[in-house]
């Protein structure tokens, strides 16, 4: 039997911009349905370098996405402040890079509105010992770092709490045409298999890289390019602040020092298909070698992890052949009654993790003239659950938390700083949650050890709960593990190698998870 149900507004797609368009349009009044085929912010959103930008980067050559994100940073600041830790940010010019770069670096930051301000190299080197010590000029910028499972969950918290449906592991996979109009979709549930129809009055695409294919189900084209970027997390904060290179955007010339590691990013190619993105060996030692323009003995430091996200690219009207670095980093929002002459559905596209909410709020502009609603965007002011106290997360948070309550409350993620009482209100909080949910929600096995004592751990809590039954703990332990591997093979080497034969020893020899019943 197929399910139905009826709404103003069908979004496809949970990443940071369907989850900003469906806060928006919940807290204009609208009925909302949210929809992802996997868990919130697994796309893109959860596979970015977590960097809140100033606009810094973009400011000489994008100056649009600069001031955008200038003006978007000083607004989640005030909207979202337990998802950001205030770094502050840098620009430096390295050995290797043109000083005079620096002058028209300035020029554009301040035609952008980007607040970058010169610091003497001394006292640079002073609060970053490990930088370059050859560095000619640095520039101070207000970048930041920003958690996005925290960001999407609080935006579909918040919508949910103006009535929104919110619906991971729903796969959109048919739009329903009618005439010259869609009407609404069908979802399939990625678990069950079941079926579920949503009329709607108005659909959104903000399927990031995948939206050409979400269009395509309406009979649209839209010319949406992957472009994949590499990733390779450190094991240790090797810096306090975001570090750029004062250069034109390159390989691997950002430093992001996020939690308890550092990020160094990124690359930038086209993938012919953002369901099939892998890093490489060779990525991986381009990111090291890359890494040590900024931190002499950066490729000595211990690599944790690597992964790939796709960016969506998309160049209104023609066809992207240029490199994709050169494609801008802009949004669009197309409404294709105009373009294609299908009504009562827009795509949203391009445009960076730090715009999303401008994205939605122009999106949403656009439902609400569709739909002939006057109500206007409150996300720009209205504060994000958990930000209320105005407080940026800080460092040293969990470890407070923990020496508040040394002895009753266990840790379950040395690494990481995860609790019983954590996994706990997390799981009673998500109804059907697996680890990998877990792992988001919390960080849970993002440390060293990738998982290796505590999901174990964490397995069996859930089990015990009542969470989860014995053969989908024993399932969700083996499939983690899997899941794990593909972030870690590209770099086993040195003691990262040494803790994974360890891992092996505990979930293998141990535990024997192969012949587990599941
Ligand atoms: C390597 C890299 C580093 C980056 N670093 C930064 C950074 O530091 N700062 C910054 O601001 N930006 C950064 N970006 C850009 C930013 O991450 C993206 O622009 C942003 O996350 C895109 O969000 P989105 O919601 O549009 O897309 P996504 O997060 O990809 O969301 C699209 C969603 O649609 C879902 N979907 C697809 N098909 C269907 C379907 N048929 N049914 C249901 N759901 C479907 C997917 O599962 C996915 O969750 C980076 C991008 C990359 C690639």
């Amino acid at each position: 039997m197929m399910a139905a149900v009826e709404t103003d507004l069908l979004v496809i797609g949970g990443g940071a911009t369907g989850a900003g368009v469906a806060w928006d349009a919940a807290l204009r009044g609208l009925r909302v349905v949210l929809a992802d085929r996997g868990d919130l912010a697994t796309g893109t959103t959860g596979r970015f370098h977590g960097l809140l930008h100033s606009g810094g980067r973009y400011a000489v050559k994008d100056p649009r996405s600069a001031r955008e994100c200038a003006a978007e940073n000083r607004v989640l600041r005030a909207i979202a402040a337990d998802c950001i830790e205030d770094t502050g940010g840098l620009f430096v010019a390295t050995p290797a890079d043109d000083p005079a770069y620096a002058d028209g670096f300035v020029a554009a930051c301040q035609r952008a509105g980007v607040a970058a301000a010169e610091v003497p190299v001394a006292a640079v080197l002073r609060a970053e010992p490990r930088l370059h010590p050859g560095i000619t000029r640095a520039f101070s910028v207000p970048d930041a770092t920003i958690d996005a499972w925290k960001t999407v969950w609080a935006c579909a918290r918040a919508a949910a709490a103006h009535g929104a449906a919110v619906l991971p592991y729903q796969e959109i996979v048919r739009l329903l045409v009618e005439g010259d109009a869609v009407g609404g979709a069908v979802l399939r549930d990625a678990r069950s298999g079941a079926e579920t129809t949503v009329r709607a009055a108005c659909v959104v695409n903000a399927a990031g890289a995948w939206a050409g294919r979400v269009a395509s189900l309406a009979g649209c084209e839209v010319g949406v390019v992957a472009g994949k970027g590499v990733m390779v997390a450190m094991n240790h904060r090797l810096v306090h602040a975001v570090v750029n290179r004062c250069a034109m955007p390159g390989d691997g010339d950002i430093l992001v020092p996020v939690r308890t590691v550092s990020i160094i990013g990124t690359t930038d190619a086209r993938a012919p298909d953002p369901d099939r993105v892998q890093a490489s060996a060779d990525e991986v030692q381009a990111m090291l070698a890359a890494g040590e323009m900024l931190i002499p003995g950066f490729s000595q430091h211990r690599a944790l992890r690597v992964w790939a996200g796709v960016r969506p690219l998309f160049s209104a009207g023609a066809t992207i052949t240029a490199d994709t670095r050169d494609v801008s980093r802009a949004h669009t929002v197309i409404d294709h009654a105009d373009r294609d002459g299908v009504g009562r559905f827009l795509t949203i596209t391009g445009g960076k993790f730090t715009t999303f909410r401008l994205m939605a709020e122009e999106t949403v502009d656009a439902v609400c003239a569709e739909l002939g609603v006057g109500a206007t965007c409150r996300t720009a002011t209205e504060v994000l659950p958990d930000s209320e106290a105005h407080q940026y997360y800080w460092i040293g948070a969990r470890q407070a938390e923990v020496e508040a309550d040394p002895f009753d409350d266990p840790l379950v993620c040395e690494c990481e700083l995860v609790s019983r009482h954590d996994v706990l209100v997390a799981a009673a909080r998500r109804p059907g949650l697996d680890l990998g949910d877990l792992r988001r929600a919390l960080r849970l096995g993002m440390g060293p050890c990738q998982g290796g004592f505590c999901m174990a751990r964490a397995a069996g809590l859930l089990h015990e709960a009542g969470h989860l039954d014995r053969s989908a703990a024993n399932a969700a332990l083996r499939a983690f593990q899997e899941e794990r591997w593909k972030g870690v093979q590209p770099l086993a080497w040195g003691d990262q190698l040494r803790q994974k034969r360890l891992d092996d020893w505990l979930s293998l020899g141990v535990l024997d998870l192969e012949h587990l019943p599941a």
